[in-house]
């Protein structure tokens, strides 16, 4: 039999490259293998950014296209809006009876996330519980594989023990174990070497177009020590050397030669890097511009994924007020 994933995803804003080499590249590579269900996990967004809602529903049809346009296929995975399967918020309820206050008062990312976003007011009761709701996404579909960075480890380990206190408490076996499966691929920075992130103003996205990666990729940071092109570079601490490991693995050991005999410039190695980026971009951006002229069809495949979602989460859903003794008289 399939395993089966989930891997939400916040509509936080417009995804970059680094979600996409990341996280959506490999989602279209388990939708062949596993039964998958992607989700946009609005409630997860409003945990962070619940006073200002305005920008969510477009947030939600810019991922949506996204998925679509890089490979995600609506025949062979379910995909949907967390908030149209109002199952996430009875388990998420019911979880979060059973939930010791310490084990998501422990959670790193959390104590992390408080300092990060200092400055907005995410000292809630909502944004406390999300590794709870984290649980009861997975736990709904009783999905046993999630596709995770190491930074969120902590949170498969609260959904594993979870599943342990439940079977433990109710006399019950409902839920596998779920599995965290590690990302392989490296981060990758942002063009002025932080963190790919929208709060840096440093991203490349999907949606880019040309023009905009190959002005982008001319922004990018290069090694401060190379002044003239007959200067040796260090390639191990520039940008786009960064994505050359990430877009060409085959050719960058090429890019670390010529940068380190200094046979090429800065200048003609991003216009270089700009081509292959926008080269593998292309048909992504054009299926893109496609979707965009027909968001009723996008909305659509939220509404079907969301329908058969609610089909397997109910099913749990029964099986869980069964064994808490939670009956509809
Ligand atoms: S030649 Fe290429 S790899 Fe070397 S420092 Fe310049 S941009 Fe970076």
């Amino acid at each position: 039999m399939k395993g089966r994933v989930f891997n939400g995803m916040r509509p936080t804003g417009r995804l970059h490259l680094g979600n996409y080499l990341g996280s959506v590249v490999n989602m279209v590579a388990l939708q062949e293998d596993y039964d998958c269900y992607f989700c946009i996990v609005d409630w997860h967004a409003l945990t962070t950014g619940y006073e200002d809602t305005t920008e969510l529903q477009n947030n939600i049809l810019s991922i949506a296209i996204d998925w679509l346009s890089s490979g995600i296929d609506p025949n062979k995975c379910v995909m949907f809006t967390q908030s149209n399967v109002k199952e996430h918020a009875e388990l998420h309820l019911l979880l979060s009876m059973i939930t010791p206050l310490g084990w998501v008062e422990r959670v790193p990312t959390y104590k992390e996330q408080l300092r990060q976003l200092e400055g907005r007011n995410i000292a809630t009761y909502g944004f406390l519980g999300y590794p709870v709701l984290m649980a009861a996404d997975i736990m709904a579909y009783k999905a046993d594989t999630i596709p995770v960075g190491e930074d969120q480890i902590p949170h498969i380990e609260i959904a594993r023990e979870m599943v342990r206190r439940f079977h433990f408490l109710y006399q019950c076996s409902i839920f596998p174990e779920p599995e965290a499966k590690l990302t392989k691929f490296a981060l990758l920075p942002g063009i002025d070497g932080r963190k790919m992130s929208k709060s840096y103003g440093n991203e490349i996205h999907i949606s880019d177009t040309p023009e905009e990666i190959r002005v982008k990729v001319a922004q990018m940071i290069t090694d401060p020590e190379r002044i003239r092109k007959t200067d040796p570079g260090h390639p191990e601490v520039c940008v786009p050397y960064q994505f050359y490991k990430a877009f060409t693995p085959q050719e960058y050991n090429n890019v670390a030669r010529e940068c380190r005999g200094a046979q090429v410039g800065c200048v003609a190695c991003k216009k270089r890097l700009a081509d292959i980026i926008v080269q593998r971009m292309a048909p992504i951006y054009d299926r893109r511009q496609e979707l965009l002229r027909r968001p009723d069809d996008v909305i659509d495949v939220l509404h079907e994924g969301a329908r058969k979602a609610r089909l397997t989460a109910g099913d749990t859903l029964a099986e869980v007020r069964q064994a808490m003794n939670l009956r509809d008289f």
